[in-house]
This record gives C-alpha cells, sequence and structure tokens, in this order.
C-alpha cells in the first residue's frame, strides 16, 4: 500500500551531499541535510568543473547560477616545467557545449556550494549535527548526532567524505593512506599578475616529481594555483593548515618563471596532503548507502572528484525514482544496489586513472618522459573530442 514519499537523511552538506539532496527533493522525496559544520563552508580553492558535471546541474536548474560564478576556460594547455613549452592543447569552450550540451567550467569551491545550496530549502539543511552513529533497522535506519539529536530515515545516505563516519559504520574502520602527494594552493588577485597576461585557460606544467596547475576562479577575478609535490611522509590533512609562499616558491625552485610569479604574488598558501582508500566493492547496506570521497575519493589528477560526486546524487535519486516511487511503494535496498552497480564501474575506472596520472604527470626528464610528450602531442589524450566517454555520460539515464 502506498505510503507518502520516502524521508531521506543525507549526511553531509558538501558538494556531493547538497547536489544528491537537490535531485532527491526533485524526484518528489522528502530530504534533510545533516551537517556537522556550523556554517555551509567550503575552504580550498577552485574546481575544475567538466560538461558531464556542469550538465548535472543545469538539469537541478542551477544554470543562471553556474553561469553567474563559474568562469569558462577557452582551452586546457599542458606545459614543460623549466621552459613551458607546450606539451599538449585542447579547446574546452565552446567546444564542450557543442559536444557534449555544455560547458567545461571553472569556479571556486565555495561559490559552487552556495549556488547548490540556493536550490534547497535552508531550513532542511541542520546544521551543527555530527553523526556519531547509526542502525539499520530492516525497514528504515536511526542515526544519532553529537548535539543529542536522534532521527529515523526510510533512506540514508553518506555524503560525509573521505573520513567518512557512515563508511566506517557501514563497513568497519579503515584509515585512509597518504598518497606521498602534498599541495600548495593558493590565490592571486589578477590585476597582481596581469603583466603576464595569462590565457583565459587552464594550465597544467608537468615536471620531475611534481606539477602546477592555474586557472580563474570567482567570476575572472582570482587567479587559482595548486603545486603538487611528492612527500615520503605525511600526517595531517586539513585544508586550513597553512604554509607560507616562501615554502611553495623553494617546493618549486627551478620551475619556470610564470609559476614562481604566480606563487610569489599569493598572500598566503594552504598546504594539503593527499590520502587514498582503495575501492570498495560495495557501497550499500540495506537501507544505508554511500556517496562522492565517502565510497570513492580520487586523486584529482582527473579533475573528477567532485564530479563524480555530483553525477551519484543524479544516479541515486534516479533509481530511487525507478524503483520506489514518490507514493514509497518498491523496495529502496533494491534501487541502493541498483545505484551501486550502475556507479561502481565508471567511478572505479576513473580511480584508476587519477592514479596512473600521478606517475605520468610527475616523470622525471628521460626517455619515459619523452615518450609520454610524444604521445601527448599526437594523441590529445585530455581534449573534449578524446574524453567523450567520460564527458557525454549521463548518469539519470544510465
Ligand atoms: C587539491 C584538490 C583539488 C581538487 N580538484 C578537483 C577538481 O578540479 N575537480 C573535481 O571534480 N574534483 C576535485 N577535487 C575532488 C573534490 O574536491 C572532492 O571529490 C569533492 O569535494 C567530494 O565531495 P563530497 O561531497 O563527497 O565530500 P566533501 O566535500 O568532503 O563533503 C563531506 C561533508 O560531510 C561533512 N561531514 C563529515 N563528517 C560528518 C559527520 N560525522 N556528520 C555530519 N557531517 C559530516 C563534512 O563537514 C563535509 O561538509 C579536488 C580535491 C583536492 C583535494
Amino acid at each position: 500500500m502506498p505510503r507518502g514519499p520516502l524521508n531521506i537523511a543525507m549526511i553531509g552538506g558538501g558538494i556531493g551531499g547538497l547536489t544528491a539532496a537537490l535531485a532527491l527533493r526533485q524526484a518528489g522525496f522528502e530530504v534533510d541535510v545533516y551537517e556537522q559544520a556550523p556554517e555551509l563552508t567550503q575552504i580550498g580553492g577552485g574546481i575544475n568543473m567538466g560538461p558531464n558535471a556542469a550538465r548535472v546541474l543545469r538539469r537541478l536548474g542551477l544554470g543562471p547560477g553556474l553561469e553567474r560564478e563559474g568562469v569558462r576556460p577557452i582551452g586546457s594547455h599542458q606545459r614543460r616545467w623549466d621552459d613551458g613549452r607546450t606539451l599538449q592543447l585542447a579547446s574546452l569552450n565552446p567546444r564542450c557545449e557543442e559536444l557534449y550540451g555544455a560547458p567545461h567550467v571553472t569556479i571556486h569551491r565555495a561559490d559552487l556550494l552556495a549556488v547548490i545550496a540556493s536550490g534547497f530549502p535552508a531550513e532542511r539543511i541542520h546544521l551543527g549535527h555530527r553523526l556519531v552513529g547509526l542502525l539499520d533497522r530492516g525497514d528504515g535506519t536511526e542515526a544519532w548526532f553529537d548535539n543529542g539529536v536522534h532521527i529515523t530515515a526510510d533512506v540514508l545516505v553518506g555524503a560525509d567524505g573521505i573520513h567518512s563516519p557512515v563508511r566506517a559504520a557501514l563497513f568497519g574502520e579503515e584509515e585512509p593512506r597518504f598518497a606521498g602527494c602534498v599541495a600548495y594552493r593558493g590565490l592571486v588577485p589578477v590585476e597582481r599578475i596581469a603583466d603576464l597576461e595569462p590565457e583565459l585557460g587552464s594550465q597544467s606544467w608537468v615536471g620531475p616529481g611534481a606539477h602546477f596547475v592555474h586557472y580563474f576562479v570567482s567570476r575572472g577575478s582570482l587567479l587559482n594555483f595548486v603545486g603538487w609535490t611528492e612527500h615520503d611522509a605525511w600526517n595531517r590533512e586539513d585544508w586550513t593548515d597553512r604554509a607560507t609562499p616562501g615554502r611553495a616558491l623553494a617546493a618549486f625552485e627551478g620551475w619556470h618563471p610564470q609559476i614562481r610569479r604566480i606563487i610569489a604574488a599569493a598572500d598566503t598558501c594552504f598546504i594539503w596532503a593527499l590520502f587514498d582508500r582503495d575501492p570498495l566493492p560495495r557501497w550499500s547496506v540495506g537501507r544505508a548507502t554511500l556517496l562522492g570521497d565517502a565510497c570513492h575519493p580520487m586523486y584529482p589528477f582527473m579533475g573528477q572528484g567532485a564530479a563524480q560526486a555530483i553525477e551519484d546524487g543524479a544516479a541515486l535519486a534516479a533509481c530511487l525514482a525507478r524503483s520506489v516511487g514518490p507514493g514509497g511503494e518498491g523496495d529502496p535496498a533494491e534501487a541502493l544496489r541498483r545505484y551501486e552497480q550502475l556507479r561502481l564501474p565508471r567511478v572505479t575506472r576513473l580511480q584508476e586513472m587519477s592514479r596512473a596520472n600521478k606517475t605520468r604527470f610527475h616523470m622525471p626528464d628521460g626517455p619515459a618522459q619523452e615518450a609520454r610528450d610524444a604521445e601527448w602531442s599526437r594523441a590529445g589524450d585530455r581534449s573534449p573530442d578524446a574524453l567523450r566517454w567520460l564527458y557525454e555520460h549521463d548518469p539519470a539515464a544510465a
């Protein structure tokens, strides 16, 4: 017998959790978001977002916000670390729109989160709620928060990031591994580097044991940079750890003058360590499942972590709407199994490709690097045309 819309508890109000909450609400479900932070924030600079994710956000009605806050890079430019020689050049916009019906966008994380949140009722985002326990009851899930609140939900989704307590509760505790890489991140007001005349695109400089990426965010007023270097050991993971631009400059000693000018123009720098987990064979237990970094964290070397979390939300909403319906008549556990079966092969492939890119981007000069450069000059493997399998995918239709 129909029993009314399912109520869904989304644990985590990051990019993945909020997108999924919005997609599920638009599919007719009752959704509440529980976020541990006292306010919705995203620290850490920019996101490079492919048309596969931009298309999902547009369908959710977020196109105007994306258009307003984001930047459309004209191309992606791979360059050599010391002399700046072009290794690969691919046009992004308007090519992506022509091929895939959506642009490639670069955007500040905080702006992206605000755009997504603008589509979802603020009163259903419960801030200051840190999940501390959950129990699968078979016909639903109970959850407890550190502020004493206790809830029951028909379906619970852990969109709570790489350290996911929901993942730990469903599949056991397992610490993520340090991936041997740290990132120096910063934002530079464009007027400080105007004399460099940086092209309106995404540039990636590759060299021995490191690579450096920069692109525009915040309506084009800031240049976001992230410089990755290899390290043997690390014991912290926090976007808010500061480093001086001097330390970042030392890490990129001998690199092209443009890179050193950009770093030197920053007032401050953040340092962030990369952590990793192996792919999970499954994400769901009964009526609880996972989404985004909680189940498939990936190195950011395909620029697809947030994009895949966004795709997850669309796929989850489509699976639940199809198998259960807003009237609540079908089996939610079956819909969750279908969701993970659809998503697992794609995100596992991207996790593997992102890992392989760490090696490819950080090759020391020598025969392997020469072979890579020759391949890049021929194949254009990061051009929108070559990434059709990635960019044309429609998670809701699949
Ligand atoms: C340097 C760097 C560059 C990147 N660049 C790109 C890029 O260019 N393109 C791209 O697509 N991706 C990129 N990524 C990846 C992307 O940032 C992540 O994949 C994405 O943010 C994951 O979103 P999420 O919602 O799954 O998790 P998160 O953004 O981590 O959100 C999890 C949320 O859950 C909350 N939470 C945690 N525990 C609890 C709890 N117990 N109770 C309640 N709430 C809780 C957290 O406060 C947080 O708000 C990059 C990542 C890094 C590190």
